[in-house]
């Protein structure tokens, strides 16, 4: 499948984190490149002193390698097949997938020794989402291992790439199931449209937190922000909150949050849903509320926006921490990369003192089985979560 005869000779020492399976190499730890080399090209990596590493893709740029395999043996054309089944292994092994629960992430990248790749699966349609050209020049060989593993189950293959990579085109690779198709989560029905909504179609990581929601809503005034399509919104209903307000900034996803509420048989009269801003919307709402989920898109992408990021966080936990009635209860979010456990956990710290109110963590949240983190790829865990009781 793959040539591995080019190469890569790394700087003495700088085998150091390969040989502790840190699957990224930086252009800084390259001595010498094969000048064959083409963008998204397997490539194999070697030591100063000849040893082989492993091998990866190659990418021209600060991460120039991402190692997909470790140890001296060549990868064949049965690798991604191998990938594809230990992955669906580890979720069966973890329980994610039920009669109940149909859609569930396949592939998260380095947490399934696959950098790069992204893959959900929607009852019977996969989505393959490439974050580098590696993946993007294998999309083919990876469909046809989904395939191979799944055979007549997946009928449905979606590459969606454009918002990912430049020069990607979005494209069937298989079937072409119409969108929407409404998937189960815990038992749970929502539409899905992995062609229009947003990342593959449908946030997946939070499935047990809104699992969670569900659990506390009972007889609650629930606010649920940067709702998307309504996922805590459905199961907060489910749940019997006494009502559900669900704001988000895109007309396209509160379309899609009402459609999912109805088709959960919950009115969306009496739980409407409003494309506002959160920021804005929750001015004036002091005392309305004793459930709001706060769950904002990434505030930092990179480290330079960390700041800022911080800044927004900070501002939004306080609105929110100062509206709520006592007794409230906070689910707080942030799946920023580049904001680490310790530093989100201050930055809500800073926001109840500045709001003045008493408040307990509950409980810390992440994300779920689906979503693994290698052990050695510390960066993989993005997804962090509180939720706090507001006196
Ligand atoms: N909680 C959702 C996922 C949230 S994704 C779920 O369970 O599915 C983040 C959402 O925030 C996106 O739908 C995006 O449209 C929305 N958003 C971004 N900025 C916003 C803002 N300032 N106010 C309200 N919504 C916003």
């Amino acid at each position: 499948m793959n040539d591995t005869s080019l190469t890569i000779e790394l700087k003495k020492g700088k085998e150091q984190s390969i040989l502790r399976k840190h699957p990224w190499i930086f252009s800084g730890a390259i001595q010498q490149y094969n000048p064959d080399l083409t963008n998204g090209c397997w490539v194999k990596i070697v030591s100063a002193d000849s040893q082989t590493l492993g091998f990866g893709h190659y990418q021209k740029g600060s991460i120039t390698v991402r190692m997909l395999t470790f140890g001296d043996s060549i990868p064949d054309k049965n690798f991604y097949i191998q990938k594809v089944q230990a992955a669906l292994d580890l979720r069966q092994g973890a329980s994610i997938i039920s009669l109940k629960t149909n859609s569930w992430r396949l592939i998260h990248g380095e947490g399934d020794g696959l950098p790069g790749l992204i893959v959900d699966v929607y009852n019977d349609a996969a989505i393959i989402q490439a974050h580098s050209h590696g993946m993007h020049q294998d999309r083919h060989a990876i469909a046809k291992a989904i395939l191979g593993v799944f055979g007549k189950k997946i009928h449905t293959i979606y590459y969606k790439s454009q918002g990912t990579l430049d020069h990607a085109d979005n494209e069937y690779l298989h079937g072409n199931t119409a969108v929407p198709q409404t998937i189960l989560e815990h038992g749970h029905k929502f539409l899905v449209d992995w062609e229009a909504g947003q990342k593959t179609g449908f946030f997946l990581d939070q499935r047990e937190s809104r699992k969670l929601v569900g659990e506390l809503a009972k007889g609650r005034t629930v606010l649920n922000t940067f709702c998307y399509t309504g996922g805590f919104s459905v199961y907060a209903l489910h749940g019997k909150a006494k009502l559900v307000h669900s704001v988000d900034a895109s007309d396209k996803a509160i379309v899609m949050a009402k459609l999912n509420i109805e088709l959960n048989g919950f009115s969306t009269e009496e739980n409407p849903c409003f494309v506002a801003d959160t920021f804005e919307f929750l001015k004036n709402k002091a005392g309305i509320y004793d459930l709001i989920i706060l769950d904002p898109p990434a505030f930092a992408k990179h480290k330079d926006a960390r700041h800022q990021a911080m800044k927004g966080y900070q501002r939004l936990n306080a609105e929110a921490m100062r509206a709520i009635k006592p007794s409230g209860i906070i689910f707080t979010f942030s799946c920023s990369q580049v904001v680490d456990k310790q530093l989100f956990y201050d930055t809500v710290v800073s926001s109840a003192i500045q709001a003045g109110r008493n408040i307990k963590v509950l409980q810390l949240l992440g994300q779920p089985a689906d979503h693994p983190v290698s052990i050695y790829h510390p960066e993989g865990e993005y997804l962090k979560g509180l939720v706090l009781y507001v006196e």
